[in-house]
């Protein structure tokens, strides 16, 4: 009988399982990283603004242009933690003017900040008022509100 007949295989297959699932239940329990909240967070919010109508098409045109609309952060998600979960940053367009937005023309782009600032200047003036603001609270904190907004049937 060798070093690895049927028994001992057996017998490493339970021990490799075993520490597996010892391994599983550690993971369950550390808690998420702050950067997991803010993807949660981020998974709870941005769904909302989906397939809304194009705020800037509405505007320009008078279109209901609802096709692949998303939320666009105004100002950046990454640049402010504070306002990324703030409905008043965030415009709905649609991917033609989501591209505006984005555009690697600095012109194209401040066209379209012109267009935002002139049709939302309330919305602009508590942006720029916020854009350096710190947030109160950390985003598991975020995410538990929101958590909670949803149940009163928050969107
Ligand atoms: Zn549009």
């Amino acid at each position: 009988m060798g070093k690895f007949d049927g028994w001992d295989m057996k017998a490493i297959l339970r021990k490799k399982a075993e520490r597996k699932r010892v391994l599983d239940e550690r993971k369950k329990k550390r808690p998420p990283t702050s950067g997991a909240y803010t993807r949660m967070c981020d998974a709870l919010f941005m769904p909302q603004f989906r397939g809304k109508p194009c705020e800037r098409c509405y505007d320009l045109s008078g279109k209901v242009n609802m096709s692949g609309t998303v939320g666009h952060h105004i100002i950046l998600k990454s640049q402010s933690l504070f306002l990324r979960w703030s409905k008043r940053n965030i415009c709905v367009l649609c991917p033609a003017d989501h591209f505006e937005a984005h555009n690697p023309s600095p012109k194209k782009v401040s066209e379209f900040m012109d267009w935002f600032k002139a049709y939302r200047p309330e919305d602009w003036e508590y942006l720029e008022a916020n854009e350096h603001t710190k947030p109160a609270m950390k985003s598991r904190d975020y995410f538990e509100n929101m958590k909670n907004m949803r149940k009163q049937s928050y969107c």
